[in-house]
């Protein structure tokens, strides 16, 4: 599909195609469609366009800045479930446990454990996906994949946070079905993770616009797709 094509459609017409490509990856992996989240990622886009988006059934939104999300959160149509899915700074924890109800990129112990002090003083719990660097790429957020059962072992004592899956983003591949070995890498960690600690990790947060329909084969519960739902972000800076 062309862009031209994406910007004539409407949110709603958009989000019907996601579906379906969704039903049919589902189809060829042997998965039921109820298995995969959606999750719209709004960043850059206003509080009309949010609008829109809830007006189509949308009822959880993905941004990766929580100043941004904060800004428009109150000038969205309330009762919308925002999630952070980008990299989170230390001194934001305390605004984002206020907004957040689920956070995908939590990256180091230590922020798991600054994020279950504060959801302890605000008397929340923050189901949460650890973060990993499956590519070993330097650039990327994320642990190391070996360190994943040290971290859900530690995480084990904080009450605050449950840690529901795994999260990852993958290099960029001229082809999308590249991506596929690092989306399988990252449901075997996660078969192996919780087998060895016994920690069900149910979620795996995986799969954009351009790769979605491959993470959905590997085994995604969560997609975060936003250009294809949204539409070219104007100019704005990108990724987390
Ligand atoms: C921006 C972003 C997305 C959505 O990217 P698209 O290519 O527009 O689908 C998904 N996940 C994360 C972590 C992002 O930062």
């Amino acid at each position: 599909m062309s862009e031209t094509d994406t910007a004539a459609q409407t949110f709603a017409e958009r989000l019907a195609a996601v579906r379906a490509r969704v039903a049919a990856a589902c189809a060829r992996a042997g998965r039921a469609p109820e298995e995969v989240r959606i999750l719209p990622v709004g960043k850059t886009h206003g509080p009309e366009v949010i609008a829109e988006a809830v007006e189509a059934g949308v009822t959880c939104i993905g941004e990766n800045r929580v100043q941004e999300a904060r800004q428009k959160a109150p000038l969205c149509p309330s009762g919308i479930e925002w999630h952070l899915i980008g990299h989170l700074q230390s001194n934001k924890v305390r605004p984002a446990v206020d907004l957040f109800c689920m956070m995908h990129a939590v990256d180091s112990l230590r922020l798991a454990q600054r994020i279950d002090a504060v959801c302890g003083e605000a008397g929340k719990t923050m189901p949460v996906c650890l973060q990993v660097n499956v590519s070993g790429e330097a650039s990327k957020f994320g642990m190391p994949p070996e360190d994943v059962p040290g971290a859900l072992e530690s995480a084990g004592s904080l009450m605050n946070i449950d840690v529901v899956g795994l999260m990852t983003i993958p290099p960029f591949t001229p082809e999308p079905a590249d991506a596929r070995p690092f989306f399988r890498r990252l449901r075997e960690l996660r078969d192996r993770s919780a087998a060895e600690t016994g920690v069900m990790l149910p979620e795996l947060s995986m799969g954009m616009s351009r790769d979605f329909e491959v993470a959905v084969e590997e085994g995604a519960t969560v997609i975060r797709p936003g250009t294809v739902l949204f539409g070219k972000r104007g100019g704005q800076r990108g990724g987390a």
